[in-house]
């Protein structure tokens, strides 16, 4: 131990951790926010700050910050029987119960669960899990993934190469044998004169070309949010999953809905692909699935591969995978409350009675302004983009860093809001009530008033 230890929290967190995902230069200057607790969609630092958290911490306290149900699931199962693993035949009552629930709340009429730690972890063991089917069933050249450009799918090696994100350079990913194609949003990658049913129809037409190119039997599964999150809340282009759809059946090829944040309510139904009207072959879900009170993803299968999956482990009599803390006791008895506090607490309510009062209001606030060129989003899940021209889309200048600036003025305002490329990101918890969504869309707006006249 060093002898003169800082004395701030802010010190102390700058002098023994190392940030992840964090704007370093903002830190440097502002200090960090160090948070001790919560009140419904509230987080409160050292400090005494109250800040309205607009990103349910990371999309995922869907419940807010002190829901009593859940953390009272939580102790009642650390007293009763707090962990157990999930290998050699052993597992928790508690994880047979959600195994259960996931595949009745699923879309699936029949199906398997396996859990993971993390949604990363989800998207990384669904590959292996591809890759160990495809082999059992006579092709082990059908290994490459298919994603999109600005999806994420998390921060592992294999669901970091699936990400389509340039900062993944700097590990030197992607691996090969993940490909990328076009990013569904029309309003920044359509050409000159394209509408939205072309657009989507060059999409299509790209992913065809690409699985023809390469070789349907060298391409394992084809991997999508229903609406990109991380990238930016990038809903899909009109008619985009039936258009892409068709063309994965008729290849061959597993569609797996990567449903980290839009899985348990984000877009006002309980799944993603519901709200766009498609039917996946697996379905990965995390953050949401315990409203944030416990590190658990899982993958849910459904019929075709839970059935073939299980024919390929027979074969070989044992799935050599799995995490220590797979199908938690604890995790799963907080996954069980949480799908029973989002689906029949009024949450997913909620989002469907307000979202069109967000969207108006956001909307309002685009009119309004000289420099939100887009908004885009759905249910609870949406984002301005910031562009120093409306007309031509020109974006500020990279330097300026407009929506670190936002975000930071937000912050000041006791706002909690998420800078991603020049887009400000707001996917409120599911409690949120009217009159925290009028602060969040008049704190919003003052921020932005500020910043743009500091820099237009
Ligand atoms: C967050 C996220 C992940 C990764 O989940 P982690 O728990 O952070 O590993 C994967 N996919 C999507 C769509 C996500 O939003």
């Amino acid at each position: 131990m060093p002898m003169n230890k800082p004395q701030s929290w802010e010190a102390r967190a700058d002098e023994y951790s190392l940030y992840g995902f964090t704007d370093l230069p903002s830190v440097h200057q502002r200090g960090a926010v160090v948070l001790t607790h919560g009140e419904g969609p509230y987080v409160i630092d050292t400090n005494g700050r109250r800040y309205l958290d607009a990103n349910s911490g990371l999309w995922n306290m869907v419940a807010g910050f002190d829901h009593k149900g859940l953390a009272e699931a939580a102790k009642a199962q650390y007293d009763r029987f707090p962990g157990y693993h999930a290998f050699f035949g052993r597992m928790s009552d508690q994880t047979v119960m959600l195994s259960e629930k996931l595949v009745e709340v699923s879309p699936f009429e029949r199906g398997r669960v396996f859990y993971t730690n993390s949604g990363s972890e989800a998207n990384d063991s669904m590959v292996k899990m591809l890759w160990f089917l495809h082999a059992s069933e006579g092709k082990p050249e059908k290994r490459k993934i298919l994603t999109r450009w600005n999806a994420y799918h998390g921060v592992t090696t294999v669901s970091a190469s699936m990400t389509g994100k340039p900062y993944n350079s700097v590990f030197g990913l992607p691996l090969p044998g993940f490909i990328h194609l076009t990013c569904p949003h029309y309003w920044r990658f359509a050409e000159e004169g394209e509408t939205k049913e072309q657009f989507t129809q060059r999409l299509a037409r790209e992913l065809d070309e690409t699985i023809e190119r390469e070789g349907p039997d060298t391409i394992a599964g084809f991997f999508a949010e229903p609406v990109m999150g991380a990238g930016g809340v990038i809903p899909p282009s009109e008619g985009y999953f039936q258009a892409i759809m068709p063309i994965l059946r008729k290849h061959g090829i597993p569609m797996i809905s990567d449903e980290v944040i839009c899985g348990f309510g984000r877009t006002g139904n309980t799944w993603g692909c519901q709200t766009y009207d498609y039917m996946p072959d697996a379905i990965i879900s995390s953050k949401n699935l315990t409203a944030g009170l416990f590190p658990m993803g899982a993958i849910i299968l459904g019929p075709e591969l839970a059935d073939r999956v299980q024919a390929a482990v027979e074969k070989i009599e044992e799935f050599p995978h799995g995490f220590t803390a797979s199908g938690h006791p604890v995790g799963c008895a907080i996954a069980l409350k949480a799908i029973d506090v989002v689906m029949n607490e009024g949450l997913a309510q909620n989002v469907r009675d307000l979202a069109p009062k967000m969207e108006a209001g956001l909307r309002a606030i685009m009119e309004r302004s000289d420099h939100i060129g887009e908004l885009r989003g759905i249910g609870f899940m949406w984002a301005l983009e910031a562009v120093k021209d409306k007309a031509t889309k020109q974006p500020f200048d990279g330097s300026l860093s407009v929506s670190e600036r936002i975000a930071n003025t937000c912050t000041d305002l006791g706002l909690i809001c998420r800078p991603l490329g020049q887009s400000i990101v707001l996917c409120p918890p599911f409690i949120l009530t009217e009159a925290q969504m009028d602060e969040m869309l008049e704190k919003l707006e003052q921020a932005l008033v500020k910043v743009f006249a500091e820099v237009a």
